[in-house]
């Protein structure tokens, strides 16, 4: 049962309807139907209108312009999963949520928009600096994806609002190093408890020039210092062993102490070990499992 239901034929009368309505959008419903779930076989009820958006054809395109990467809000975990124009470490988060079947239905946009401090998407696409864009029916604005998800279940959308694309620019050389590690309880069917994005981009003389990583489900946002990075930054390769413990120290002091117990931040210090051995170990360019 729900209050009212708007299933606008495309998104400029979606979003008259929002900015008349204020209704709630619905995307693949996989956190709000289980959020509002009344019991087996009971409709959940919802305590505002809601307004369907899973048919706005405007809202499902993966495409490439001037080198950045747009991923439009209804793309699914299946599409995006699948897309060769989609960066590694989206397409493997995307790739482990859930089961198939969730995948299907479930969103970019809705993963984004829930804001779970454990949702995957958000750990790779902070790490790659993906900015949002989001439209209402007097225009549009962009600002960082990590700027956008303010909290724990908070975002800056306004009440007029839709998230319409997520927009991955290009790294300055392309990443050398790519890498995406997500811990759960079991392999299908798991939220995190653990999920970590890292890219590193090594010259051809061993200097490492990029450098990025971050971490899901260990506070209460993705935790990402672009200060701590730098400090590994301009290093060569041949130096890094030395200088990781005060790296790993830097970088296990930007995590929440109440978000994760010893064993979290141990696993975390092992997986960037594993991580930046390898970056220094290997000569090409490689996707390290
Ligand atoms: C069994 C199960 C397993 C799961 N496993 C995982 C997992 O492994 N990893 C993970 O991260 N999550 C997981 N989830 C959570 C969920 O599937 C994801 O967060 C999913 O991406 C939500 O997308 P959706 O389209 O279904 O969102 P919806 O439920 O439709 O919406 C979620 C929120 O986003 C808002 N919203 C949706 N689209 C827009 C838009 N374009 N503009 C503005 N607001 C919007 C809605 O109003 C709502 O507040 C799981 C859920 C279930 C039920």
């Amino acid at each position: 049962m729900v209050e009212t239901c708007y299933i606008p034929k495309d998104l400029a009368e979606a979003l008259r309807i929002r900015k008349e309505t204020g209704a709630h959008p619905i995307a693949g419903g996989t956190d709000l139907m289980v959020s509002h779930r009344r019991g087996t076989g009971v409709v959940p009820k919802f305590p505002w209108p809601v307004i369907i958006i899973t048919q706005l054809k405007e809202l499902q395109k993966i495409e490439v312009e001037d080198g950045e990467v747009s991923i439009y809000a209804g793309s699914t975990c299946h599409e995006i999963e699948v897309s060769e124009l989609v960066p590694y470490q989206v397409r493997k988060a995307a790739s482990l949520m859930g089961a198939q079947s969730l995948r299907n239905l479930a969103t970019i946009g809705g993963n984004i928009c829930n804001a779970s401090p454990k949702g995957d998407l958000p750990v790779p696409l902070i790490m790659l600096d993906a900015r949002v864009e989001l439209v209402s029916a007097t225009g549009k604005r962009q600002m960082l994806l990590d700027e956008f998800i303010d909290g724990p279940k908070r975002t800056k959308l306004q009440d007029d609002e839709l998230l319409a694309r997520i927009i991955i620019p290009q790294p300055k050389a392309p990443f050398t190093y790519l890498w995406y590690r997500k811990i759960g309880t079991r392999r299908a069917n798991a939220i995190s408890k653990l999920s970590m994005s890292a890219a590193a981009t090594v010259d051809t003389h061993g200097i490492i020039v990029d450098f990025r990583s971050a971490n899901g489900a260990s506070g209460p946002k993705v935790a990402r210092s672009r200060a701590v990075e730098e400090t590994i930054i301009g290093l060569s390769v041949d130096v890094l062993a030395e200088r990781l413990p005060a790296f790993l120290d830097a970088y296990d002091a930007i995590l929440s102490p109440q978000a994760m117990p010893q064993y979290r931040r141990s696993s975390t210090r092992k997986m960037l070990e594993h991580f930046l051995s390898e970056v220094s170990r290997r000569p090409d360019t490689t996707i390290i499992e």
